[in-house]
């Protein structure tokens, strides 16, 4: 838990969120400002500020996040189709939010390359 970081405070419960799944390592909930018909946020719940600060020790947290990410797809009939698991790095990534989190999006069509 870091002190001022809005998702340590959604994991805990501290700012209450639509959320779609929990287990021991891992929180989800629906983005506030959803950019696909379904938008779900999957954060570890260890606080790591970005995909450039992790770890080696964070590596089964991060592996596990793509296991719920595929278990989460699933339950969506709208994710039947396929689906995008993207995370923004960094400020020219497009970061707003500094708790790693990875965007599970579904539901339409995808351009490529991205914006
Ligand atoms: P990023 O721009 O990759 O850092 O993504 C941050 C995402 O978090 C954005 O899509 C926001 O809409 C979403 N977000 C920020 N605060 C909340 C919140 N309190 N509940 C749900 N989603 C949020
Ligand atoms: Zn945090």
């Amino acid at each position: 838990m870091s002190d001022n970081c809005s998702f340590c405070k959604i994991a805990d419960g501290e700012i209450s969120s639509h959320k779609v799944y929990e287990d021991e390592k891992v929180f989800a909930f629906k983005d506030i400002n959803p950019q696909a018909p379904v938008h779900i946020i999957i954060i570890p719940k260890k606080h790591i500020n970005s995909l450039e600060t992790i770890l080696e020790e964070d590596e089964a947290v991060l592996g596990h996040i793509q296991i719920v990410a595929s278990k989460i797809a699933k339950r969506f009939p709208e994710m039947k189709k396929g689906f995008r698991l993207i995370n923004n790095c960094g400020l020219d990534g497009g970061q707003t939010v500094f708790h790693i989190h990875y965007h599970l999006l579904g539901g339409r069509v995808f351009a490529w390359p991205p914006g």
